[in-house]
């Protein structure tokens, strides 16, 4: 079964309202599907990490470059095109943008290879550890309004992510220190006690105000404390670790297994956030998750984008041993957009119905049962809600 033609579907359409997080608001919700078809009739779909401009820089990256190298390839043999285009492009980029390319085209060939097989990925991965995943909302991101405004806005929006059923909620950060700790203290007065809540820096804070923040945090008990400091500080999020009560959780920046491995090596994180549609698709993410586990670094998958990124981590989370296992395991969750986000919930044939799974099973949501990534994205919704041919 040869690859016969890649494609990129870049869709783009305006949100109703801005939406921000530490380094910038947006107005446009993105997303880059890849479809990988065949001489066999079998397409793949996969998706890569990448808004806006730099979907359109990574749609040059999979059809101009990464196109080239691969039709008329084998399509099993995921293994050997991703080292024939890592080796081929590791010259001109061994982290960004060049990987999130790669992770797209790397998810569609093992969406065809669990067709081919009539299996679901997590049963090709080794099978399902678990048969339902917790999952946590993501919402309270950051607005242009004053800071009132958006303190009272975020204890709202964090009881009404709280009562549709999440097994937990994370906030955006990033209006500075103090400001910060308004938003801290009214996400758990709007989640109450017992709940678990997490806090998104999106690395906005420099070593000495993520100390401060994530001391003053610690009256209001956030479950984790994401990205604090840049990705190239290893020692900032070393020293951060080493003196802070918080989970200190990041990674969504980082990119394959040798990226991997000086993070995890600096002892830095108590949480470990891969981003399979950015740091080299499922079959690094696999390599990836090793690493994490041979250092006993907990792994709670960062999800970003659309349906099929959301299947795909479904897939891996359902695949991820226990560690360290036990009679009560401690488990990873599915992180899930709450926000507007039309390429979750419209974009399928037959929806994941994660919102009403939530509701319904107590913050949980079972596995997809189809073969391959289990899920297949509608023809006239992709063409559409495209921005780019
Ligand atoms: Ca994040």
């Amino acid at each position: 079964m040869k690859i016969t033609r890649i494609t990129s579907h870049v869709l783009g359409y305006d949100l109703p309202e801005s939406l921000g997080y530490s380094q910038q608001y947006y107005n446009k919700r993105t997303s880059h599907i890849v479809e990988v078809e065949t001489d066999e009739g079998i397409t793949g779909w996969g998706e890569c990490f990448g808004a806006g401009n730099i979907a359109l820089a990574n749609k040059g990256i999979v059809e101009k470059v990464i196109q080239p190298m691969v039709l008329g390839m084998q399509a099993l043999d995921r293994d050997v095109i991703w080292h024939k285009v890592y080796n081929l492009m590791r010259d001109h980029g061994q982290k960004g943008m060049p990987l999130q390319a790669l992770s797209g085209v790397d998810i569609a060939l093992w969406d065809i290879a669990g067709k081919a097989a009539g299996l679901p990925i997590y049963k090709m991965i080794g099978g399902a550890h678990r048969e339902k995943v917790e999952v946590y909302g993501y919402g309270m991101m950051l607005r242009p309004e004053n800071v009132d405004s958006l303190v009272s806005r975020f204890m709202d929006e964090a009881t009404k992510i709280k009562e549709k059923g999440f097994k937990a909620v994370k906030m955006k950060v990033g209006l500075g220190p103090k400001d910060d700790l308004r938003l801290i203290e009214s996400v758990r007065r709007g989640v109450g006690d017992n709940y678990r809540f997490m806090v998104d820096a999106n690395h906005a804070y420099t070593t000495h105000d993520a100390f401060y923040v994530g001391r003053a945090m610690e009256e209001f008990d956030p479950y984790w404390f994401e990205e604090p400091v840049a990705p190239e500080d290893l020692d900032g999020y070393r020293e951060l670790r080493a003196s802070l009560k918080v989970n200190i959780s990041g990674g969504e920046a980082e990119f394959n297994r040798w990226g991997w491995r000086n993070l995890l090596e600096s002892r830095g994180l108590d949480i470990a956030q891969p981003e399979v549609c950015a740091l080299g698709g499922i079959s690094e993410y696999l390599r990836v998750l090793a690493l994490c586990h041979a250092h006993f670094t907990p792994v709670v998958n960062h999800v970003w984008g659309s349906a099929i990124a959301v299947a795909t981590n479904l897939h891996l989370l359902a695949a991820m041993p226990p560690l360290p296992g036990g009679l009560f395991p401690w488990e990873p969750m599915l992180e899930y957009d709450t926000t507007h986000n039309r390429f979750i919930d419209d974009l399928l044939t037959e929806s994941l119905e994660i919102k009403n799974q939530v509701k319904a099973n107590n913050g949980t949501v079972s596995l997809p049962t189809g073969p391959g990534l289990g899920v297949t994205p509608k023809r006239d919704f992709l063409d559409s809600f495209r921005i780019c041919d």
